[in-house]
C-alpha cells in the first residue's frame, strides 16, 4: 500500500506535498519521496524510512511550483532504494516523474513484452512498466500518452505522473484504490485521502472517477475516459482497517464506515453479560465505539499503544513479531482486573498480535475475553496493494471458527458476516472488491504471485 499526494500551480508546491505525505504516511513507512519542477527541470529525492527522515539538504533543492510525493510500503524483501518513488526519468520528450498506488496484475507480462522490445529496467516495481509504456508513446497530448501507456494494464492504479509541464492524475477503471481532488487558492491538490486535503488547508472537491485521466498544465484542466467501463471493485479494506478515520474515500466517511461495522457487529455477534469494550487501538477505535453505542457495554481504554514503535508487520521474523506486540501495546490493569471484556479488533490476519494481546489482557487480570472482529475472516491473499501473506499464513484460511478461538486462546470469538460488512459502507454493499475475504478475485491472479509480491509498486 502507498499513499501519493501531488500539487500543481503552487509556489509552495514542495512544502505542501511534504505535508501531505505526513498525513499519509500511515499507507507507507518503509520509504518516502518527492519530485518537483522547476522552470523546465525535475529534480527528486527518495530516502528510506518515514517522511520525517527525509534528508534535508537536497529536500532545500527543490523548487517550483508543482510537485508530487510518494510514501510506500510493501514487503521486507522488495525494500531498497530503487524501489522507492516517485520514480524520476528522462525520456526523448522530456522528464517523467511517477507516483503509484495500487498493484498491477499483469506487470510481469508487460515487462517481458518491454524487454523483448529493448527497454532496460531500473527496479523490481511493477510502476516501472507504466513509465516505460509512457516514454514509447507517440500521442501529442500528455493524457492520450498516459491513455496509450494504461491500456491493457491490468489491476489497481491511482497514479500521479508529471509529464513535462503537465500533471496526471488517474484511477483504474475499477476504482480500486481512493484518490481526490482538491483545491487551494485555485491550484488542484491530488491525495490518497483527504485527510493530506486538511493539512495544507485545501477544500475537497471530488474523487478522481474510476477510469478518469484528469489533465493540468498551462492551458488548464482536462478529463478523459479512455478506458472500456468496468465492474467497480474499490477495496473494501480501505474502510476496514487502511484509511484513516478522518478521512473521506469512496465518497463517505471512514470513521461513519467504521462505526456502522461496530455497530453491526453487535448485533450479529453480541457479548451478553460483558462489563466493558475495547478496541486495539489506533485502527479498530471506531469500530469499537460502534460496538458500545449499539450494546450499550461501556467503552473503556484498556489497550495503551507505543506510537513510536512501527508496525508489526514489517517485522520478518516470528520471533521479533512477538516481542513487537509487547513493544507496542500495554495493558491497563486498573481497566481490566476482575473484568468480562470485549476486544474488538478490525482484522485478523496471520493471528500473531491478537494471540500476543489476548495474553497480555489476561494477565492483566481479565477472567473473560471475548474477541470481536469488525470483518469478515481474511482467507485470500490481496494482488491489488495489500500486503497480506500468502494464504499458509492467514489463521483464517485453513481453520474452523473453533480451532482460530482456541488458538487465539479466547473465550468465545464472532466476525462479521461478509455481507454485514459490505451492507455497513457509507456508499451501500455493491462496487467493492472482497477478493481477501470471499475468494471472489475479479482479476485472474498473477500467474507468478510471489514475483508481485517481491516486485510490486507498493
Ligand atoms: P494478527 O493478529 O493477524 O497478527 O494482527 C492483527 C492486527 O493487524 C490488527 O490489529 C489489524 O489492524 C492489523 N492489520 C491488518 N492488516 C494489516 C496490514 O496489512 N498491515 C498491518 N501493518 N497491520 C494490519
Ligand atoms: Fe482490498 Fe482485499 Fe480486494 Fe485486496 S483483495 S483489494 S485487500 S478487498
Ligand atoms: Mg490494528
Amino acid at each position: 500500500m502507498c499513499g501519493i499526494f501531488g500539487v500543481r500551480g503552487h509556489s509552495d508546491a514542495v512544502a505542501l506535498t511534504k505535508l501531505g505525505l505526513f498525513s499519509l504516511q500511515h499507507r507507507g513507512q518503509e520509504s518516502a519521496g518527492i519530485v518537483s519542477v522547476d522552470a523546465g527541470t525535475a529534480r527528486g529525492v527518495r530516502s528510506m524510512g518515514l517522511v520525517s527522515d527525509m534528508p534535508l539538504a537536497p529536500l532545500a533543492d527543490l523548487h517550483g511550483s508543482m510537485a508530487i510525493g510518494h510514501t510506500r510500503y510493501s514487503t521486507a524483501g522488495s525494500s531498497t532504494i530503487e524501489n522507492a518513488q516517485p520514480v524520476l526519468v528522462s525520456s526523448r520528450g522530456g522528464h517523467i516523474a511517477l507516483a503509484h498506488n495500487g498493484n498491477i496484475t499483469n506487470a510481469g507480462e508487460l515487462r517481458v513484452d518491454l524487454e523483448e522490445l529493448g527497454s532496460i529496467f531500473s527496479s523490481s516495481m511493477d510502476s516501472e512498466v507504466i513509465v516505460h509504456r509512457l516514454a514509447r508513446s507517440t500521442a501529442e497530448k500528455p493524457e492520450d500518452r498516459l491513455a496509450d501507456a494504461l491500456h491493457g494494464v491490468e489491476g489497481a492504479f491511482s497514479i500521479l505522473i508529471v509529464l513535462g509541464d503537465t500533471l496526471l492524475a488517474a484511477r483504474d477503471p475499477r476504482g480500486w484504490r481512493p484518490l481526490a481532488l482538491g483545491r487551494l487558492n485555485g491550484a488542484p491538490v491530488f491525495c490518497s485521502e483527504t485527510c493530506a486535503l486538511d493539512i495544507v488547508g485545501a477544500t475537497y472537491e471530488r474523487d478522481i472517477l474510476p477510469g478518469e485521466i484528469f489533465a493540468v498544465d498551462a492551458t488548464g484542466e482536462r478529463s478523459i475516459f479512455p478506458f472500456a467501463t468496468k465492474e467497480l471493485k474499490r477495496c473494501v479494506f480501505e474502510h476496514v482497517y487502511f484509511a484513516r478515520p478522518d478521512s473521506q474515500i469512496f465518497g463517505g466517511s471512514v470513521d461513519r464506515a467504521r462505526r456502522a461495522l461496530g455497530r453491526r457487529l453487535a448485533q450479529e455477534c453480541p457479548a451478553p453479560g460483558a462489563d466493558l469494550v475495547f478496541s486495539v487501538p489506533d485502527s479498530s477505535n471506531s469500530a469499537a465505539i460502534g460496538f458500545s453505542e449499539e450494546s450499550g457495554v461501556p467503552y473503556e481504554l484498556a489497550l495503551i499503544r507505543n506510537h513510536y514503535v512501527g508496525r508489526t508487520f514489517i517485522q520478518p521474523t516470528q520471533a521479533t513479531r512477538d516481542a513487537k506486540v509487547r513493544l507496542k501495546y500495554n495493558a491497563v490493569r486498573e481497566v481490566l482486573r476482575g473484568k468480562r471484556v470485549v476486544m474488538v479488533d478490525d482484522s485478523i490476519v496471520r493471528g500473531t498480535t491478537t494471540r500476543g494481546l489476548v495474553q497480555l489482557v489476561r494477565a492483566a487480570g481479565a477472567i473473560e475475553v471475548h474477541m470481536r472482529v469488525s470483518s469478515a475472516p481474511v482467507t485470500g491473499p490481496c494482488y491489488y496493494g495489500i500486503d497480506t501473506p500468502s494464504r499458509e499464513e492467514l489463521i483464517a484460511s485453513n481453520s474452523t471458527l473453533e480451532e482460530i478461538r482456541s488458538s487465539l486462546g479466547v473465550d468465545s470469538l464472532g466476525y462479521l458476516s461478509l455481507d454485514g460488512m459490505l451492507e455497513s459502507a457509507p456508499s451501500g454493499p455493491d462496487g467493492f472488491c472482497h477478493a481477501c475475504f470471499s475468494g471472489d478475485y475479479p482479476t485472474p491472479p498473477p500467474t507468478d504471485p510471489d514475483k508481485l509480491r517481491y516486485g510490486c509498486g507498493c
